[in-house]
């Protein structure tokens, strides 16, 4: 027995399986991101409100689709780009630039222990046991 709930995009009650729209709108989405794809394969430097325009897709909709990484723009594309959430450098796709994306991985890595330094250093070795030597004499000369 499926689990009944309202579609979030049309309020239609439909039987829950993972999304939160209905299926009807699911293929609705699915037309509206082919449109927005075709259209920018024919015209790969439109802006996002020319896309809007032509295809009758929300301003706001093609804008998650980039975010969602579904849709990429040529990076020969000035008019429609997206800014990276963290240091606002111009994105083609998702949500942050490669060097955050990088620095995000790094810091991860550290997190877990992954980065450290290899220990110990040789000279500390050396020291060590000299003074290992050292103690042995004394003792002896007791
Ligand atoms: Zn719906
Ligand atoms: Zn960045």
């Amino acid at each position: 027995m499926s689990d009944l709930r309202n579609c979030s995009r049309c309020g239609r009650l439909f039987g829950y399986s993972g999304r939160a729209i209905c299926s009807y709108c699911v293929e609705e989405e699915e037309d509206e991101f082919k449109k927005v794809k075709d259209y920018l394969y024919d015209n790969p430097g439109s802006t996002v409100f020319q896309v809007s325009d032509a295809t009758g897709v929300e301003e706001e909709k093609i804008m998650r689709f980039l975010r969602e990484e579904r849709l990429q723009v040529s990076s020969e594309n000035p008019n429609m780009l997206l800014e990276c959430e963290k240091c606002s450098r111009p994105i083609n796709t998702g949500r942050f630039c490669q060097n955050c994306k990088n620095e995000l991985h790094d810091s991860l890595r550290k997190e877990f222990g992954l980065d450290k330094k290899p220990t110990p250093p040789q000279d500390d070795m050396n020291t060590r046991t000299q003074n290992k030597d050292k103690m042995f004499t004394a003792t002896r000369r007791k």
